[in-house]
């Protein structure tokens, strides 16, 4: 059974919620795909399948038979990447998980541990999840099995200890006031953060693909 009218709206008002949350971010090619979501091109890119055609469609594609790809996956394969939806146990973050991993910059899908990749991706799923549906029952994440709970810990882990613990100087670096007209004189007013700020720094490496920041988490993780 191909997508229905439903699905096809809650896949387009997921993408609606990601790209007001983090389309100032999202830097991957695949965003573009994202821009024309009328009936044809939208089930081009996204397939809702019953229970049991989603499970043979997975294991077709060699995917891992554990975590998030039993509700959904995104298939890399093709020139026109694809995610797939359980629709027998799809949850309403779902989609939108799945829409995270399929806008992730390339840098930081191949190079990170995939519990990591799954936590960071939990962990603005849930952002966007708190953001718009503050107390939807269905969340997924409610559900821990399903949805990476120890991963999703250890990102909040990394993100203290990368702004408290590693660069502990960042903080306070950040609360002093810049003095107006000298900012822009690198001379004589460098970079208040010592170049220790740690502002954003998830994002950047997970929708921007920052090298160095991808390199830094996995040294921590
Ligand atoms: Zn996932």
């Amino acid at each position: 059974m191909s997508n229905t009218p439903l699905e096809r709206s809650i896949f387009r008002s997921a993408v609606q919620m990601l790209r007001s949350r983090y389309g100032f971010w999202i830097t991957s090619p695949n965003n573009a795909y994202l821009n024309d979501l009328q009936d044809a091109k939208l089930d081009v890119l996204v397939s809702f399948m019953n229970h049991r055609e989603f499970m043979t469609n997975r294991h077709l594609s060699g995917k891992p038979e554990s975590g998030c790809t039993v509700l959904g996956f995104c298939d890399y394969l093709y020139a026109t990447p694809k995610i797939y939806i359980n629709r027998t146990h799809a949850k309403s973050t779902t989609v939108v998980h799945e829409l995270l991993h399929f806008v992730t910059h390339d840098n930081f899908r191949k190079k990170v541990p995939s519990l990591l990749n799954e936590g960071v991706t939990e962990y603005f799923t849930r952002k966007i999840q708190t953001k718009f549906h503050p107390t939807d029952e269905m969340a997924d994440f409610k559900d821990d099995r399903q949805s990476y709970p120890d991963e999703y810990r250890r990102v909040g882990t990394l993100r203290t200890m990368v702004k408290v613990v590693l660069r502990p100087e960042a903080l306070e670096a950040r609360k002093q006031p810049i003095e107006i007209g000298r900012q822009r004189h690198r001379e004589f007013m460098p970079d208040p953060t010592r170049g220790a700020n740690t502002r954003h720094f998830v994002k950047k490496a997970y929708f921007e693909g920052d090298m160095r920041l991808i390199d830094m988490m996995c040294d921590i993780w």
